[in-house]
């Protein structure tokens, strides 16, 4: 846990080195005003003023991304409004936008550029990476109702993405990296097994995070879980990889039946790895494939005119394939639930397919009773 607090502080450092490198002291200007003792009182009427009465001294200092303003203000407990919705009808929201419907639609567009600030997410947020995400998800969500201010949001959301990126930048060791990639927010898990699932690299792709995902850190630590097996995979000469490939390929049968049997055993665990489980996975789509072409062309099949036949022996191989993507399919539904399922078109694609599928085999099962029925009949 000492290692965790280290590195929790090192991240809490270098969100600060991030934010005060992406920061500009424009607000130089802001900070010597404001500790001039007295305002001109012309200045103070609503009717000169330079900005509008949305923009309050934290929101200003966050659209000039000043570190320091910025700090001194969160240490005073200031903190930026949340937004209301788009489609909010509250009574505030009604009346600002009957009063002017620009002015309430650009407040909003000036609190979101207020909290997309790097400094003050770094300064205000306990899980920066996470704001940074749901920040960036929501402005390319908003993106799409308030088109007017469409490629501000789509700007701002960039600049979120930007910003969890330049964090990750920061890490210096795979350790620091590990920590920071299966971070979750119910800590209890950290210490087990299963807090090394990368859940936070799995929020991001949730998000869309295309630049945290890509970052290079973050690329080198998937590459080296996925030849966990091979160390040095990629220093090896390419006949050698192929070998490799065409052997385990070979012997997905065994590995399948053993994984069946077996799973939580050395060579159960030994197919659970990404590089083993891809070869294995593929191999098995080929045989698939190969059987589906015998299948079609009826090559152990001999009366071919008749109708209702008992089911070949291609057949009955081709069953536990059909089987297994679905229980595959309703494994996915459950892990991940209806909703995030439904949302993804591949799923609903795999879903068809596999209906098409049953359907295949429940009409060859009804011809077959019912000629064999005449038959015997
Ligand atoms: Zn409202």
């Amino acid at each position: 846990m000492a290692c965790g607090s280290k590195v929790g502080n090192q991240l809490t450092n270098a969100s600060a080195s991030v934010a005060e490198q992406a920061g500009a002291s424009a607000l130089a200007a802001f900070s010597t005003a404001s500790v001039v003792p007295m305002v001109p009182p012309l200045l103070l009427d609503k009717q000169f003023s330079e900005f509008t009465p949305d923009i309050t001294p934290i929101i200003l200092a966050a659209h000039t991304n000043n570190y320091e303003i910025i700090k001194l203000l969160v240490q005073k407990g200031v903190s930026v409004p949340r937004p209301h919705e788009v489609r909010c009808n509250c009574v505030e929201c009604v009346s600002s936008s009957d009063v002017d419907s620009l002015r309430h639609s650009r407040s909003r567009l000036n609190i979101y550029k207020a909290l997309a600030s790097p400094s003050l997410i770094a300064l205000s947020s306990e899980d920066p990476f996470l704001t940074a995400f749901q920040l960036s998800w929501e402005l390319q969500e908003l993106s799409k109702v308030e088109n007017e201010f469409k490629s501000e949001y789509e700007e701002l959301s960039r600049q979120c993405k930007q910003f969890a990126k330049d964090l990750l930048d920061q890490t210096r060791s795979s350790r620091e990296l590990e920590i920071i990639l299966n971070y979750r927010d119910d800590n209890s898990l950290i210490e087990e097994q299963s807090g090394n699932d990368l859940a936070r690299l799995k929020l991001a792709i949730k998000y869309r995070q295309k630049e945290f995902v890509a970052q290079p850190n973050c690329q080198q630590l998937l590459a080296s879980r996925w030849y966990d097996e091979f160390p040095g995979w990629r220093r090896r000469h390419w006949a050698v990889k192929m070998v490799t490939c065409f052997i385990i390929g070979l012997l997905f049968p065994v590995f399948s039946v053993c994984y069946l049997i077996a799973p939580k055993s050395p060579l159960g665990l030994f197919i659970r790895k990404p590089f083993i489980k891809f070869i294995c996975h593929t191999a098995s789509y080929l045989t698939f494939l190969f059987l589906l072409l015998l299948a079609s062309q009826h090559i152990d099949r001999s009366d071919l005119n008749r109708q209702g036949p008992p089911p070949t022996i291609v057949e009955w191989m081709i069953l536990p394939w059909v089987l297994g993507f679905i229980w595959g399919e309703i494994k996915q539904m459950w892990d991940g639930g209806l909703q995030d399922y439904i949302h993804d078109w591949w799923n609903l694609m795999d879903f068809v397919m596999n209906s098409l599928y049953l359907a295949t085999i429940s009409l060859k099962i009804v011809a077959f009773v019912k000629v064999t029925i005449i038959y015997i009949v």
